[in-house]
């Protein structure tokens, strides 16, 4: 059964298609079983909610284009085969609207995009908007995939903001190069942006973290002139041979002192071959620099997977306990946090690597068994049977470490020196929250909630029993 619904978000249960059919109740207790077995339950004291629309997954960038939306269903299925979404609250997200849209996008931009025909990738430059080259082709239906994967980002920042989320979950988002009028590196809107618009409504600072491969240029120039968000991306740095050539160290923002944004840019330049003890120890420095200076009241972290060893694009030798020590990490700072996706063109290690960090918002990382369960969806697409993968295993050939434990020094020393000039708390003035363009909002988030409160006891109830609830995996 569909929760109730209503034009903005919809609610919905565990994944079982048809009510009676013998393998769909096979399929649903084997998960109760796995659920139960490896402890997974509602976290105490806070919520985590999960933003999806199955919808994404089924459109195509082309045969030989590195991004696979099918990755999302690989996620998914190993997500909901350990039972993870009993102890989440799950939505499935609607498209954004054309004027969430364009809070951050261009008209003339969005226009092109939703009347642009699919074609062959043409290799000659000069695309309008950078569409229709081998990076950001046009295909079948790309306006709804973005639509959906930003509404999801929006829905999940909407949930955090009114106190019914903790950690809000958007693993199709994360498409952190979208810039207002150009599509960039395979993203077209940029649904981070997107969100944090909507945590500016209620936040008065937010922390923006980028621990994908590729530098988060996008949302760090979205933000370059506001001391209102940070942004602090980890990448990989070549500014001749890696995409997008972006993101030095001494990229700290506007060079202006008057502007506002001077000094809330942090750029983490790396080379190949990092591993998670490195990455790890770094990343928690860093990060604990940047909360102490700026206090943010909510942090955006983006998960892109490109980060893992053996992914088709990134070099670095990360592997799926690091990635997700940065999220524990985030976790422990105990403020709104949204987890979005992002990069990620091994849909296998992609998937652990959600999985694992799904398994971390919950809280059940402790008691989760790393042998996939026996009916994961595409169980034989994953190779290795486990969750975490030794390096050798994902590697196809070992990888030096190209990042020296001097030079790693001079990066912290170099940012904790530029954090010294972000102002303590700077104060928020009023004229700078954006505007509320849909004054409905808070109309219908409280119907939302009355909704929901009718129905708590019944879903609540669904949730413990899992039976009879739609949903395709
Ligand atoms: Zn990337």
């Amino acid at each position: 059964m569909v929760m109730p619904t209503n034009t903005i978000v919809q609610n919905y249960g565990p994944p079982f298609a048809v009510h009676g059919d013998v393998d769909n109740l096979k399929f649903s207790r084997q998960i109760k079983e796995e659920a139960i077995r490896n402890g997974i339950k509602k976290p105490k004291g806070y919520t985590v909610s999960w933003h999806l629309n199955p919808e994404i997954e089924r459109h195509h960038f082309g045969r030989s284009h590195p991004m696979k939306p099918w990755r999302l269903t690989l996620a998914k299925g190993l997500i909901t085969s350990y039972g993870m979404h009993y102890a989440m609250d799950s939505y499935v997200s609607r498209k954004a609207t054309p004027e969430e849209l364009a809070e951050f996008h261009t008209q003339d931009y969005l226009d092109y995009l939703k009347t642009a025909m699919p074609c062959e990738p043409v290799s000659y430059p000069s695309h309008p908007h950078n569409l229709g080259g081998d990076d950001c082709p046009i295909f079948e239906g790309l306006f709804d995939y973005c639509s959906m994967y930003a509404g999801a980002s929006i829905d999940a920042a909407r949930k955090l903001c009114n106190h019914q989320s903790d950690i809000a979950i958007n693993w199709s988002g994360g498409l952190h190069h979208a810039k207002k009028s150009e599509a960039s590196g395979f993203c077209y809107m940029n649904d981070i942006v997107l969100a944090i618009l909507q945590l500016l409504r209620h936040h008065p600072r937010v922390l923006y973290i980028d621990i994908d491969v590729h530098h988060g240029d996008g949302v760090e120039e979205a933000f370059s002139s506001t001391d209102r968000v940070m942004t602090v991306s980890f990448h990989k740095y070549d500014k001749d041979n890696f995409f997008p050539g972006t993101g030095p160290l001494n990229s700290t923002g506007p060079e202006d002192e008057h502007n506002p944004g001077a000094h809330h840019t942090v750029n983490v330049p790396l080379n190949d071959g990092i591993d998670d003890e490195q990455y790890t120890s770094l990343f928690k420095t860093v990060i604990q620099s940047c909360v102490d200076r700026f206090q943010p009241s909510a942090i955006v972290l983006q998960c892109g997977a490109d980060s893992l060893a053996g992914d088709r694009l990134g070099p670095f030798n990360l592997q799926v306990q690091g990635h997700g020590a940065c999220v524990a990490f985030c976790k422990s700072l105990r403020l709104p946090l949204l987890l979005v996706g992002g990069g990620g063109y091994t849909p296998r290690n992609v998937a652990r690597a959600w999985t694992n960090e799904t398994s971390i918002a919950i809280g059940c990382d402790a008691t989760l068994n790393p042998i996939l369960p026996n009916h994961t969806p595409y169980r034989n697409h994953f190779r290795q049977t486990t969750l975490f993968p030794t390096p050798d295993e994902l590697l196809t050939e070992s990888r030096l470490n190209r990042n020296t434990p001097k030079r790693i020094a001079e990066i912290v020393a170099s940012i904790n020196e530029e954090l010294r000039f972000v102002n303590h708390a700077p104060s928020v003035q009023m004229q700078d929250i954006p505007p509320d363009l849909t004054g409905l909002r808070d109309e219908v988030e409280d119907e939302i909630r009355e909704n929901r409160e009718d129905k708590d006891e019944d879903y609540r109830k669904e949730k413990e029993e899992a039976v009879g609830v739609d949903m395709e995996l």
